[in-house]
């Protein structure tokens, strides 16, 4: 990933707030046994790490989306950085992609996305902080590589910043950030807004249109 000028800018101003209440959260429903396990020991929390369910779905449909091709997806977390009782955590509230260069084992953003990028990025409609990435290993599990440790280190270095890695073959997820050097898992919870309908984690379908006009010519509703 060749971007670090997006990035660039002040530290954030990290405020005092509360994270989303434990009702309104739950773990992935890709998360492994040890992943699970880090989880129920963090639980109710705060987590360091919250991801809205609307995230959670975007970085969820674009691995799935390209995982028949075996091609590696990534964008960037969009949130907030806040304390809470002497932790601080990210919100990712919304995620941003464009065009990507991608093979099985490796991605980045094509140089010919970045205005995509941009227009994505103003279109989040909030006054975001860019708060890490994501990227999805398609049928390789979840880990850190020496490149993603190396993405990590230079672009993403702030204690806040996290890791995503998604596996759509193997339904498997997991968040990593650095700590003194080294690469630690971050437990993360998955919560959705007041008035949302809960995170359920189901699988990706495909929903027929409408409109679609097979589906009127049958009949079926
Ligand atoms: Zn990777």
């Amino acid at each position: 990933m060749t971007s670090p000028h997006i990035l660039g800018g002040k530290e954030p101003c990290i405020r005092q707030r509360d994270p989303p209440p434990p009702e309104r959260c739950t773990a992935h429903k890709w998360l492994n046994e040890k992943a699970r396990e880090e989880f129920a020991n963090m639980a109710p929390g705060p987590f360091e790490l919250y991801l809205s369910k609307l995230a959670e779905e975007k970085i969820r449909n674009h691995a799935t989306n390209a995982a028949g091709d075996r091609l590696e997806v990534m964008g960037l977390l969009l949130g907030n950085v806040f304390r809470s009782n002497g932790t601080v955590y990210s919100l990712v509230r919304d995620v941003a992609t464009t065009d990507l260069d991608s093979s099985s084992v490796r991605v980045r953003f094509s140089r010919d996305g970045m205005e995509k990028l941009f227009t994505a990025l103003e279109d989040a409609g909030f006054n975001y902080v860019i708060v890490g990435w994501y990227h999805s290993h398609p049928g390789h599990r979840c880990f850190m590589s020496p490149t993603d440790v190396e993405t990590q280190k230079v672009i993403f270095n702030k204690s806040f910043h996290s890791a995503i890695v998604i596996d759509p073959i193997n339904k498997e997820i997991d968040s990593f950030c650095m700590e003194n050097g080294k690469v630690r898992s971050r437990p993360f919870a998955v919560y959705w807004d007041e008035y949302q309908n809960p995170y359920f984690g189901e699988t990706v379908k495909r929903k027929r249109l409408a409109n679609d006009p097979k589906h009127i010519r049958s009949g079926k509703h």
